[in-house]
C-alpha cells in the first residue's frame, strides 16, 4: 500500500510560515481576483482563494464581471488593478468565457503583480532558470515532493500534460531540480511503457481516472493534479486511485493532495510580491 502524500498538512505548514512574513510588512498584502461570468466551478475556486486571503489578513478585492463583459471592460479592470498601490497580486480566474482573448488579458497583467506566474515574462524567467513568480500548481507539486523528503535529482520523471498552466512549467521545475524529464501529451504513443520506466509521475491530463495502476512502476511516486467531477458528484483525479494505491510507493489523494497546495502557493506568491514592492 502506497504512502499517502497529505497536501492539506503541507499546505498548512506553508501558510503558517507566511504569518511572520505578513506581520513584517508595512501594510497587508493585497490580492485581486477577477472573475467573468457564472461558471460554478470558478465561483467555488474564487471563494476559496478570497476566504484564505481573508484568514491571512490580506487586503482582497473580488472583481466580478457579467458574462457579456467586453474585452475592453476587462482590460480596463486589469489596468486599474495594475495601478492600484493596495494590490500586490492580480489573478484572473480561468477559463474566461468564449469571445474574450485570455492570452491578451494575462499579458496585460503587470509581471510584478502576476502571482499566478502566467505572464510570458515570468514563464520566460522560469525557462531561463531565474524564476520570479512560478505558476502555483507546479510550485505546489515541488513543495509536496520536498516536504515529503522525495529526492528529485537524477530521477526519471514523466509529466503527462503540456498545458501552459500545469504541464509545461511542471516539466521546467522538475528539470531545474535535476530530474530527467519526459513530457507526454495526447499524441504520445504507448504511454504505459513510458510511465512504467518513471520514478516520478505527474498527471495533469483532465481525464478522470485515466492513468491505471498497472501502467505505473512499484517504486513510483505519483502526483495527481487532476480534479474531475463525476456525474455522481464524486471528485476524482486523473489517476485511477484504487488500482494505483495498491501498487506504487507514494501517491497524492484527490481531494486533499495538490489542490490545497495551489492556494497556499498563490498566497506565498502574493506575500512575495508585497515584499518586493518598493
Ligand atoms: P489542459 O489544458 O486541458 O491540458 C491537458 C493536457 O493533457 C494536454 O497537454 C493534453 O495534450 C494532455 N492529454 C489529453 N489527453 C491525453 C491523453 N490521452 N494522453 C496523454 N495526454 C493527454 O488541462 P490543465 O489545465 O493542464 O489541467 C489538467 C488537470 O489538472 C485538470 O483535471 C484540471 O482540472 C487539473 N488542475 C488542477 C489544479 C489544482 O489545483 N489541483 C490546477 C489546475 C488544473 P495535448 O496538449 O496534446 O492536447
Amino acid at each position: 500500500m502506497a504512502q499517502l502524500i497529505d497536501g492539506r498538512q503541507v499546505a498548512k505548514a506553508a501558510l503558517l510560515a507566511l504569518r511572520p512574513r505578513i506581520q513584517a510588512l508595512k501594510r497587508p498584502p493585497g490580492i485581486a481576483v477577477v472573475r467573468v461570468g457564472e461558471d460554478p466551478a470558478s465561483r467555488v475556486y474564487v471563494e476559496r482563494k478570497t476566504a484564505r486571503a481573508e484568514r491571512l489578513g490580506f487586503w482582497h478585492e473580488h472583481v466580478h464581471l457579467e458574462l457579456d463583459a467586453s474585452q475592453a471592460q476587462l482590460e480596463a479592470e486589469i489596468d486599474r488593478l495594475n495601478a492600484d498601490p493596495k494590490i500586490d497580486g492580480i489573478l484572473v480566474q480561468l477559463p474566461l468565457p468564449s469571445g474574450l482573448d485570455g492570452t491578451a488579458i494575462l499579458d496585460r497583467i503587470d509581471p510584478s503583480k502576476d502571482v499566478d506566474g502566467f505572464h510570458p515574462e515570468n514563464i520566460g524567467r522560469l525557462a531561463q532558470g531565474r524564476p520570479q513568480f512560478v505558476p502555483c500548481t507546479p510550485a505546489g507539486v515541488m513543495r509536496l515532493l520536498s516536504h515529503s523528503g522525495i529526492k528529485v535529482e537524477g530521477k526519471r520523471a514523466v509529466v503527462v500534460g503540456r498545458s501552459n498552466i500545469v504541464g509545461r512549467p511542471m516539466a521546467m521545475l522538475l528539470e531545474a531540480a535535476n530530474a530527467t524529464v519526459t513530457v507526454a501529451h495526447s499524441r504520445t504513443t504507448d504511454l504505459p511503457s513510458l510511465l512504467r520506466a518513471a520514478d516520478i509521475v505527474v498527471a495533469a491530463v483532465g481525464r478522470p481516472e485515466f492513468l491505471k495502476g498497472d501502467w505505473l512502476s512499484e517504486g513510483a511516486v505519483v502526483i495527481d493534479v487532476g480534479i474531475n467531477r463525476l456525474a455522481d458528484g464524486r471528485l476524482v483525479g486523473d489517476v485511477d486511485f484504487e488500482s494505483a494505491v495498491q501498487r506504487v510507493a507514494a501517491i497524492t489523494p484527490v481531494p486533499g493532495g495538490v489542490g490545497p497546495m495551489t492556494i497556499a502557493m498563490l498566497m506565498e506568491n502574493t506575500v512575495k510580491a508585497a515584499e518586493l514592492r518598493p
